[in-house]
């Protein structure tokens, strides 16, 4: 018998969550297509994560060298940067893994479709002028760069337009004081850019454990970033090819760059969800239910487009659980507590856990185990890094419930702290373990007094 509908599943939005659903599904023999109207890989792999950690290693080189020279090592001239060789590399990299992409979706046998496509029913999709009909549509549309309204904002640039710049300018205003604003100061001002970021409030990253992000601000400073926080931008002009960027504190910082990386919002707009059940959130977000379900029976969305978790393992594993829900047993979950995440700021920061702030809150006693010393490269090849190390444990249950760590390797060692705390490791459990030594990562077992 003919089926009723052109596809099983139509997925809008080729980024992670997106086209992990849309394999996952085709290797269940399910009838599939997905839309993408700009970059398969999506934000990630595009003007994300795999791009912006390039730059980060980029940025990394002048310490290196410096550091070198006490282990013996010597330049015999100044190393120089060019950042159109950088640049022009990064697209080469990521065109390769455009290509990856592009023969992982058709050898699963979906079909891809390059262009925009509109919801024009529950169960219809319209895309480069044809129109079909899916008994299930997945909305995967990700995240855009939001920038306030403000006198100038024209001439603010967001991070999806920084991958591409003809050229590094000699100073930098980047606005924010989240994951994206860090992890930019820090790659500019490591590739010799006078970088000035300006923060509405008092703490930058303060979703999280209040000493390590006073730790992150503190090493940001100690290698050239210039703080401005309590600091709101009213206006930028712009004068003799630089931006005259001004504050509400008087001053005015003159510029050849204005980054604002002040959030991002779900992508839906013009995408047809009016022709649905569908009732998004204020900030245009899609609402779904324990299975990615929307009010539209028909309509599921997972990934960024929801805006519960923003990170690119999140939308994978969002996309696991739904195909399994659909066309598997329905027995996989996925669980928000616990997720290790990392900012790839200078110094960096890898977290898995509570905060010792949301800890207080959240058990009646803890104790708190820290750890704060001078990473072994710099013995010989100097400078001021540190490394500082945080367990916070549940005193009734033993458990581990917080760990964070500021300092090289950070998101590589708390990977693995992730999955003990995720398996209910006990302050027990870690005594037990064996360090590995000389490493930094030994410093999460040895801690035997707490330090409150
Ligand atoms: P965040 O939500 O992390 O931070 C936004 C920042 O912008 C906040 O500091 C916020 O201030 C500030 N802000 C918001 N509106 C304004 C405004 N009108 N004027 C001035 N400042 C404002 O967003 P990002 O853009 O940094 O990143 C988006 C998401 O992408 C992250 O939350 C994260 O989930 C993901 N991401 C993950 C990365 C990783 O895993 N390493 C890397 C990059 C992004 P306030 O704090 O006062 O609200």
């Amino acid at each position: 018998m003919k089926d009723q509908f052109d596809y099983d599943l139509f997925v809008i939005g080729a980024g992670s969550g997106g086209v992990r659903a849309a394999r996952m599904a085709a290797s269940k023999g399910k009838k599939v297509a997905l839309a993408e109207e700009r970059y398969l890989g999506g934000t990630c792999v595009n003007v994300g994560c795999v791009p912006k950690k390039l730059f980060v290693y980029a940025s990394q080189f002048p310490e290196q060298f410096h550091s070198s020279q006490g282990f013996g090592w010597s330049q015999s001239s100044q190393p120089t940067f060019d950042w159109a060789t950088l640049r022009d590399n990064k697209t080469t990299e990521i065109q390769r893994l455009n290509s990856i992409y592009e023969s992982l979706i058709d050898n699963s046998g979906a079909d891809l479709f390059d262009g925009r496509a509109t919801v024009l029913g529950p169960n219809s999709v319209a895309v480069n002028g044809m129109t079909y009909s899916a008994k299930v549509i997945l909305v995967a549309t990700g995240g855009w760069p939001f920038i306030p309204d403000f006198p100038g904002c024209e001439h603010a640039i967001s991070s999806n337009e920084m991958f591409f710049l003809d050229e590094l300018p000699a100073t930098a205003v980047v606005v924010g004081g989240g994951y994206i604003a860090v992890e930019f100061a820090g790659i500019l001002n490591g590739l010799g850019v006078d970088t000035h970021l300006v923060y509405r409030g008092a703490n930058l990253l303060k979703s999280f454990d209040r000493e390590m992000s006073d730790k992150i601000t503190a090493g940001m400073q100690e290698k050239g970033v210039k703080l401005h926080l309590n600091t709101q931008i009213t206006s930028v002009e712009k004068e003799a090819g630089l931006f005259n960027v001004n504050t509400d504190r008087g001053e005015t910082i003159s510029s050849g760059l204005v980054l604002y990386a002040t959030g991002r919002i779900a992508n839906t707009s013009g995408l047809g969800l009016e022709n649905t059940q569908i009732e998004l959130r204020k900030d245009g977000s899609i609402p779904v239910d324990g299975h990615f379900c929307t009010t539209e029976p028909s309509v599921y969305a997972l990934g960024d487009v929801i805006d519960r978790v923003q990170l690119t393992p999140v939308a994978i594993q969002e996309a696991m659980v739904l195909v399994d829900h659909l066309y598997g047993r329905g027995e996989a979950k996925i669980d928000y507590d616990n997720i290790p995440t990392a900012v790839f700021c200078q110094p960096e920061f890898g977290t898995v856990g509570l905060s010792e702030e949301a800890a207080i809150e959240s058990y009646a006693d803890i104790a708190v185990y820290t750890s704060d010393f001078k990473p072994m490269l710099q013995t010989l090849g100097g400078g001021n890094d540190r490394i500082t190390m945080k367990l916070i444990v549940d005193k009734a249950s033993d458990k581990v419930v917080g760990c964070h760590m500021v300092g090289e390797h950070a998101a590589e060692i708390i990977q693995g702290m992730g999955i003990a705390i995720k398996a209910g490791a006990t302050k027990a459990d870690f005594d037990a373990t064996v360090g590995i030594h000389p490493s930094a990562a030994e410093e999460f077992v040895t801690m035997r007094e707490p330090t409150r």
